[in-house]
């Protein structure tokens, strides 16, 4: 059994200079408190314990290399000696920018920027400026950044969420106002249409979504509900963006988009596409992307295109060949199907769903959640004590539920998951 006291010991004496120990929300509010790491290797993560623990974190999704990358690091190093910020431009921006534009279906043009956040807002703000238009549409439980124009209806809870058909904007976070919300409007995902109806009063600049739902939970678009949105929006004259932060090199070399085979006019990456890197990028149609250039759409940031994480996203690029899914792939079906008959053997009643480098698993759910507010049944205390016993085991997971699978987490990796997986079952298992 792991001990993480260390770990306490530090967030709480750090606390005095570091809001709550940590740099981001995110990292707050764990059952076992934040832990503190000293360094990455692989699958692995070692921290100030002295403990050595399997990760499914992975950066948040971020390292689907798994942790330090050899070809990544040296890239990295090499470009580090060149130089760190030119304000101007250096090759290895360009070489990036095609390798994006030849991998990803919609991205005839693009821009670099440094988080997902941000690139979401450069994205509201070109679609607004495109279409004369207002108003965006997004969806329950999608989340595009923290920002306080779009952080709305992430993780509602049922008793604010209102009906269905016509969800309430639930507010993610003090300090936020509805003024903030002025220009958004919220809709339950794969709901064909509740998406038809709201974009035939003619007035939606763009409908944002994450292809396939990710941050809560890992849902599927129902069979022709991308195929009807995109539809929908070429009939009312409205942008569609793909949030592929998560999605993005995850769900294969093209993302959601290539994946379910449907192009949107523009989406945004970060996240997997630099391996852990800041990098961000908005891509999309070139006579969108153009605006930024000569249509009067402004889009800045001290640290775009910043030699070192372009040299990292490079490297990284380099090795997500379709051979690292393949391979990649099998590792990560494995341990979801070991995980699914440990379930069975111990009675534990679960849905694991998703694909094969990232999926999710609810606890206490009769069938596969469609949306939000199914996901909003599963045992999240359950869940959360299953995730506690996996981590006293040496195997770090999402309370969240979500799982990242990096091509690290080889069949020894994945024996050893299922192992702690078979002990943390029986502990959490109906007696
Ligand atoms: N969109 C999605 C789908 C995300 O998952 C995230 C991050 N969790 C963001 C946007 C925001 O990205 P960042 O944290 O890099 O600002």
């Amino acid at each position: 059994m792991l001990k993480f006291e260390e770990s306490a010991r530090i967030i709480a004496s750090e606390s005095r200079y570091v809001a709550g120990g940590v740099n981001s929300n995110f990292r707050l509010g764990m059952g076992h408190g934040p832990l503190v790491f000293t360094h990455g290797e692989g699958a692995y993560l070692y921290d100030v314990d002295g403990n050595k623990i399997i990760d499914y974190y992975c950066g948040m999704g971020a390292m689907v290399l798994g942790h330090s990358p050899a070809g990544v690091q040296a890239a990295v190093k090499q470009q580090v000696e060149k130089g760190i910020l030119f304000a101007g431009q250096s090759p290895v921006e360009y070489e990036a920018a095609r390798i994006i534009c030849e991998r990803i279906p919609s991205a005839e043009r693009l821009r670099f920027g440094s988080s997902g956040s941000e690139v979401a807002q450069a994205a509201m703000r070109l679609t607004r400026a495109a279409t004369g238009r207002r108003t965006i549409v997004k969806f329950e439980g999608h989340y595009h950044g923290w920002f306080d124009n779009i952080l709305w209806s992430t993780a509602p809870s049922l008793a604010d969420a209102g009906p269905a058909e016509d969800p309430n904007l639930v507010q993610g976070s003090k300090g936020q106002s509805m003024a903030d919300a002025e220009g958004l409007d919220v809709l339950q995902w794969n709901d064909l249409a509740a998406v038809e109806a709201r974009l035939s009063r003619g007035d939606v600049a763009a409908v944002l979504m994450e292809a396939a739902m990710c941050n809560q939970g890992a849902i599927s678009p129902m069979p022709g509900y991308l195929e009807g949105v995109q539809a929908a929006c070429r009939k009312y004259g409205t942008i569609l963006i793909f949030d592929e932060v998560i999605t993005g090199f995850r769900l294969g070399q093209k993302g959601a988009q290539g994946r379910f085979n449907v192009t949107p006019d523009l989406s945004i990456f970060a996240k997997a596409i630099a391996n852990g890197f800041p990098v961000a990028a908005i891509v999309g149609r070139a006579d969108l992307m153009d605006m930024f250039a000569t249509g009067g759409v402004l889009h800045g940031g001290t640290f775009n295109s910043q030699p070192v994480p372009m040299a990292a996203m490079v490297a990284t690029q380099q090795a997500l060949t379709p051979e690292h899914y393949e391979r990649t792939s099998v590792y990560g079906t494995r341990l979801r199907e070991g995980i699914k008959s440990i379930f069975a053997e111990t009675g534990i009643k679960a849905q694991v769903t998703g694909y094969e480098l990232m999926f999710h698993i609810g606890f206490g759910l009769d069938a596969p959640a469609r949306n939000y507010r199914d996901l909003a049944h599963a045992d999240k205390a359950g869940y959360a004590r299953f995730a506690g016993a996996l981590l006293r085991q040496g195997v770090r997971v999402l309370e969240r539920g979500a799982w990242f699978v990096s091509s690290e987490h080889n069949d020894d990796v994945v024996d050893k998951t299922l192992e702690a997986v078979r002990v943390a079952a029986r502990e959490v298992a109906p007696t």
